[in-house]
């Protein structure tokens, strides 16, 4: 499943270029362009889905399958000792971007407040 006018599904089929930090059949990690901590890296699935509901509900194994590999990239990159965030905005309030379902997962620093108030 692709969709044409996604950025993601592009990264995915390497019309757009990306920094490839883990790929499996399934899933693609890769750094995200403008990092908002020492390790910043987005996992998503290569098949297109909007948000991480759409592909837990089409696909329970396949979500497995991306926080699976988001906490092998934690471990790669050194933060499973520190610590870090795994973030899937979903929707309007939570100010997502980009509608290819990508786990955000951030560390090598003090992450802050979950939340801003
Ligand atoms: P969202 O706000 O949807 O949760 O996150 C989208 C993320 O994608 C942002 O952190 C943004 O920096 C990142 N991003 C947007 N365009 C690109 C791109 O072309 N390449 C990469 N590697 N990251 C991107
Ligand atoms: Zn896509």
């Amino acid at each position: 499943m692709t969709d044409t006018d996604c950025i993601f599904c592009k990264i995915v089929a390497g019309d757009i270029p990306s920094t490839k930090v883990l790929e499996t059949e399934r899933v693609l990690a890769f750094r995200d362009l403008y990092p908002k901590a020492p390790t910043h890296v987005l996992v998503i699935p290569k098949d297109h889905y909007a948000n991480a509901a759409e592909v837990a509900k089409a696909d329970p194994a396949l979500t497995g399958e991306v926080v699976a590999a988001a906490a092998e990239v934690a471990a790669a990159e050194g933060i499973d000792g520190t610590g870090w965030r795994l973030i899937a905005n979903t929707g309007p309030h939570s100010g997502q971007d980009v509608f290819h379902v990508h786990f955000h997962v951030v560390g090598g620093k003090p992450l802050g407040p979950m939340v801003s108030a």
